[in-house]
């Protein structure tokens, strides 16, 4: 009787897999290696005590809106703070994205923008990157001329390439659309080139950020949306009143005020170019650029190298079976011990 009552898109529907493997070091979901900054540890019992906990949370996260606001040097208005960036992705589908409406996104990308898009009863049209994963602007240009979609994402750096698209061909792709246009910044941090500038410029563009990423907080569950007001306006109507929790807001603030990002992102970026340099001396790999907090590898036999790598406790992704990401296998820059780990097992691997 219930599978009558379930929604059309929801039958058949295959959703997100996390699996739970058991590893030594996890480099498998582009997660922070490090733990809280010490100042937040030592203060915990006072955020702790500070955040309420028996009342509601501040459904606007007024003071964390602030915080991020400062940081992407826009105005508080122009910040939307959700309970990770994929709940963001999830409401821009409630608010904008009618059944039959045309979604487009890169491929291969991030796979929430499918996963939301399938629950929403999208025309999914996904425009594929080129043979190195460089994106192919006319595709997209063309593609939007075609189908005039609601709904565009961008993913920049991409994940899981590794790729970046330049500002003049997200403008362009912008200024083609007349439907909204979501810039997904998760990975600014390591690439330092932002499109949030011309939020007020464009009235259709949404970039999406995270703190899941090069602040650490995965676990926390923080992500935001800069875009002007008129947007934002339509996903404050569809959220639930209190996403993000008292904890996470409290914790959050404190770290984005502690000021410890541009050192750890410097350490990721180092022992990613380390990871690299050690990466393209191993015969018979190809490793693609990364501006990112991981690294795109292709392996002749995929399947070897990961379960040979999870033998010896490293958990790393593998997307081989995924099309056009055939052999390939996305590794985190991780700690120091972990990348070490991880190279001198890869190298009794592939000797
Ligand atoms: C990790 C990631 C996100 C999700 O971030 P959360 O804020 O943890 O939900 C969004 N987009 C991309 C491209 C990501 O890689």
């Amino acid at each position: 009787m219930i599978e009558n009552l379930v929604r059309e898109e929801i039958k058949g529907f295959k959703n997100y897999k996390v699996h739970s493997i058991p590893y030594r070091y996890k480099m498998d979901a582009n997660e922070a290696p490090f733990e809280l900054p010490e100042e937040v540890i030592k203060n915990i019992q006072e955020i702790v005590k500070s955040s309420q906990v028996n009342v509601y949370p501040d459904p606007t996260a007024e003071k964390l809106k602030e915080e991020l606001a400062r940081y992407c040097k826009v105005e508080p208005t122009n910040i939307f703070v959700g309970n990770g960036s994929d709940e963001i992705i999830h409401l821009i589908m409630l608010a904008f994205v009618n059944k039959g409406d045309v979604v487009v996104y890169p491929h291969p990308s991030f796979a929430m923008y499918s996963v939301y898009s399938k629950i929403a009863g999208a025309v999914e049209i996904p425009v594929r990157l080129r043979e190195d994963y460089t994106y192919d602007v006319g595709s997209f240009t063309e593609v939007i001329e075609k189908y005039r979609p609601k709904l565009v994402f961008l993913c920049n750096p991409n994940n899981p390439t590794g790729s970046v698209i330049e500002r003049e061909d997200i403008i362009k792709i912008i200024q083609k659309s007349n439907g909204i246009v979501v810039v997904d910044e998760a990975y600014f941090e390591f690439y330092g080139n932002t499109i949030v500038d011309v939020i007020n410029e464009f009235e259709n563009l949404i970039v999406l950020r995270t703190l899941s990423k090069a602040f650490g907080l995965a676990g926390l569950r923080v992500g935001y949306a800069v875009a002007n007001e008129n947007i934002l306006k339509y996903l404050n109507l569809v959220k639930s009143p209190y996403n993000i929790n008292s904890l996470s807001q409290a914790i959050a603030l404190k770290v984005l005020r502690t000021g410890v990002l541009k050192e750890r992102v410097n350490f990721i970026l180092k022992e990613r170019e380390r990871l690299i340099k050690e990466l393209t001396k191993i015969p018979g790999i190809k490793v693609y650029p990364s501006k990112t907090n991981f690294i795109l590898v292709k392996f002749k036999d995929a399947d070897y190298v990961y379960k040979g790598l999870l033998e010896r406790g490293i958990l790393v992704r593998d997307f081989s079976k995924v099309e056009g990401l055939e052999g390939a296998l996305r590794i985190t820059v991780s700690s120091k011990e972990a990348n070490d780990y991880f190279i001198n097992g890869l190298k009794e691997l592939l000797p």
